[in-house]
């Protein structure tokens, strides 16, 4: 439990730090936007000089994009709620279509609608992208992604079930040991080897477990890939309200 205390205290830090150096970036960006837009504006630039800067508006988006997103996502994961998976699942694979098409993935969905989580949502969302996001990087020749979401009992606790599983290449066994490790990654440039690690760290924040499963191929032909599932715990995350509700019961009582 005091393990589980510092992971996430360390995750509060890690989030309250990205949305400071967020909202320290936001301020000169809306200047570097301004300027640009004059620029853009200014009749005495040439056709190529605006093109570039065209370019340098469309960047510049996305790194506020990005520094929104990085705010949302903390201010989001501050109040726990009531949150549809299946539609949040969705959610994860419309900002992957991209990605899922340009890999020829195929999904294949097994979603029991209105099973709710209880939790964090901008944190949970990033947990799914995460996981969603690898499967994707692990078939870069085309294959399907499975996710699977139900509620259902385990070790004698109800909750939901969150399976992503793909047909990808797979890990050897050294790699599945060292996957939640920090920095730990086996792509080159593309990797950043937080992912998990921060997905670890979000579903321990909501008292949930992970199963991994893992088989690479033998020889060609053989079938391959990975399966994460997930599980988690309703009485997970304690409920703000009802702790307000029960003392003001308590009160009355007495
Ligand atoms: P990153 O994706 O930036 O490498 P992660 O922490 O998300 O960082 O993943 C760490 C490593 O775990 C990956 O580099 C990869 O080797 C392995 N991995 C994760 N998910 C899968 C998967 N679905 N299939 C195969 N390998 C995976």
């Amino acid at each position: 439990a005091e393990e589980a205390m510092r992971r996430s205290e360390k995750l509060a830090i890690a989030g309250r730090l990205a949305s400071s150096i967020a909202h320290e970036i936001n301020t000169p960006l809306e200047a570097v936007t301004n300027a640009l837009y004059l620029l853009r504006n200014n009749p005495s630039l040439d056709v190529q000089a605006q093109d570039w800067v065209a370019l340098a508006q469309t960047e510049l988006e996305r790194v506020g994009e990005i520094t929104q997103q990085t705010l949302r996502f903390h201010r989001q994961s501050s109040i726990a709620t009531d949150i549809e998976v299946t539609e949040m699942l969705r959610s994860v694979l419309l900002l992957h279509t991209a990605k899922l098409r340009s890999a020829k993935v195929q999904t294949e969905l097994r979603l029991e609608e209105q099973a709710l989580l209880f939790g964090y949502a901008g944190e949970l969302r990033q947990l799914f992208a995460n996981l969603v996001g690898n499967a994707i990087d692990a078939m870069p020749q085309g294959g399907r992604l499975f996710i699977r979401a139900r509620t259902m009992r385990h070790n004698d606790r109800r909750g939901v079930r969150v399976t992503i599983a793909d047909e990808g290449m797979g890990m050897s066994n050294a790699v599945r040991r060292r996957i939640f490790e920090p920095f730990f990654t086996t792509k080159d440039a593309s990797g950043t080897g937080l992912g998990l690690w921060v997905s670890a760290e979000i579903l321990e924040k909501h008292h949930g477990d992970m199963l991994v499963r893992s088989r690479q191929a033998k020889y060609r032909g053989d079938a391959s890939g990975t399966v994460f599932s997930l599980f988690f715990p309703w009485d997970g995350v304690p409920r703000g309200p009802r702790i307000v509700q029960s003392s003001a019961q308590v009160l009355a009582d007495h």
